[in-house]
């Protein structure tokens, strides 16, 4: 069972105050809410204590922070959010997407939060079992399933979605062979366009994903195989991603909701009984501010789709990157400062490996920095353009390029922030750089006690690399005949 003790209680927060965000780049220091203020004050005392208790040194220069604190409010203003819009007694499944952040302890914090799991590979799969997430809070969706990993998410109870005709097919054909309690479902995709980021958008006309309802027979085909198939009783659509006006998302969502009631229609009583409405809500990453809300989003899905929210559908939901980015902290050691061409570069250990979105397409995927001294302490000062530069060894290994921020010194620790989904979590292996270790942290109260780590993910090692890179196979290539 999910244990619900802690549901629907807010993070406890830090003691206030300006976060160091505001000294940066951010221009947003005048509308920051109280919880930002909470937040921004919470990673200050982490990054300080980080530095004090040898988390991030010579040896280990490059970190990644989670606040708990904020994890559980976010988990809990979700719940809230759809709680407020349904009536008492809806089925409210919501659902975390594993990739935004694969790390067991994080999937476990978010199931004691009531939080389940959205899983879109073996490895995910894997992940959500470990963190002990049962199947009926499991939804395994993903493009390519195979015939074993279906099998297997039957033969656990783990609802499925259907990504296309050809799927449907193969559990048509493990239906048959073995009975299963797996809630079953199809992607659509209701072809409703793309938002500002090409590369995440699922809802345009040539979207990989699901069944393109606009295209010609794909509705009736959709419609008729519901009528064949008893045991499809969810729909599911993920219309949102970074970068989409959330008024689109709703258009997707009610898209998708007229499609259930004209198969329920067709089929004469409620066969589709939950529709699953993806995740997809966009991040602010220019403040600490969390806009927009699960609580605008809920609303707005009301207004927009109020039979959805009747309370005669079950919802499944599938955020990611909403539930953790604003957790998350990379921190970095800056190893050298120099000038190039006249501009201050601080060439730091956190570049692709960490921040792979941000370096290889920075318009789309800013990230607000915020240096501290080697103390860990916020620096101040006048804004000066420079470089954040990564380790990795190309030129475009950047995190951020002509940021006005004040003057980063050899020794500091630089921040990258909101970076807890998608980030330092997803690493990218480039250079054979070790995957930094990853700390959850609970903030002091203020009054003398000490912020508490939590070991989320061990720093990688030397010695992983060269296992994983073949080190046990050194002689494999010398023994093939020329
Ligand atoms: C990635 C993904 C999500 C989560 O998207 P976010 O933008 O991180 O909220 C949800 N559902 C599916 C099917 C996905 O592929």
């Amino acid at each position: 069972m999910v244990s619900t003790e802690n549901a629907g209680k807010p993070g406890s927060t830090g003691t206030s105050g300006t976060g160091n965000a505001e000294t940066g780049d951010t221009g947003a220091g005048d509308t920051v809410s109280e919880t930002a203020r909470h937040a921004g004050a919470r990673r200050d005392q982490a990054v300080r204590a980080a530095v004090e208790q040898g988390l991030i040194s010579e040896a280990r220069p490059v970190v990644g922070l989670l606040d708990v604190a904020g994890i559980r409010s976010s988990a809990a203003e979700l719940r809230a959010a759809f709680a407020e819009v349904t009536p008492p007694g809806t089925a409210v499944l919501h659902a975390f997407a594993v990739k935004a952040a694969s790390l067991v302890p994080v999937l476990r914090l978010l199931y004691a939060q009531g939080i389940g799991a959205e899983v879109a590979s073996p490895g995910e799969s894997a992940l959500a079992r470990a963190a002990g997430v049962r199947p009926e809070y499991t939804v395994l969706d993903s493009p390519a399933k195979t015939a074993a990993e279906l099998r297997e998410a039957l033969a656990l109870g783990v609802s499925v979605n259907a990504d296309n005709p050809q799927e449907l097919h193969r559990i048509d054909a493990l239906i048959r062979s073995a009975a299963s309690r797996s809630p079953l479902g199809l992607r659509v995709n209701p072809q409703i366009g793309g938002g500002s980021i090409g590369a995440l958008s699922t809802a345009t006309a040539t979207s990989k994903f699901g069944v393109a309802l606009r295209d010609e027979g794909a509705r009736a085909w959709v419609v008729q195989a519901y009528l064949d198939r008893p045991w499809l009783t969810r729909l599911h659509t993920h219309s949102g991603s970074q970068g989409l006006p959330l008024a689109l998302m709703a258009e997707g969502v009610r898209e998708v909701y007229e499609l259930a009631e004209e198969i329920n229609a067709a089929v004469g009583h409620r066969q589709i009984d939950t529709i699953d409405i993806g995740g997809g809500l966009p991040v602010n990453f220019a403040s600490d501010d969390h806009s927009p809300t699960y609580a605008a989003y809920a609303a707005l899905l009301k207004e927009t789709v109020p039979g959805l929210l009747d309370g005669r559908y079950g919802l499944v939901t599938e955020f990611g990157r909403s539930l953790l980015a604003k957790h998350g902290t990379i921190l970095a050691r800056v190893e050298y400062t120099k000038v190039s061409g006249g501009r201050p570069i601080a060439v730091t250990h956190a570049g692709a490996q960490v921040a792979t979105r941000t370096v290889y397409d920075p318009a789309s995927w800013p990230l607000r920095i915020a240096p501290y001294d080697a103390e860990g302490r916020p620096r101040t000062g006048p804004g000066i353009a420079q470089d954040v530069a990564g380790p990795a060894c190309f030129a475009g290994d950047l995190l951020a390029e002509n940021r006005t921020l004040p003057l980063i010194e050899q020794g500091d620790v630089v921040a990258a922030l909101d970076t807890g989904a998608y980030y330092f979590s997803n690493h990218y292996a480039y250079n054979s750089l070790v995957r930094p270790g990853i700390h959850g942290f609970s903030a002091g109260t203020g009054d003398g006690d000490r912020v508490r780590f939590a070991t989320v993910r061990a720093p990688g090692t030397v010695e992983e690399i060269v296992t994983e890179s073949g080190g046990g196979l050194a002689d494999g290539l010398l023994k093939l005949n020329v």
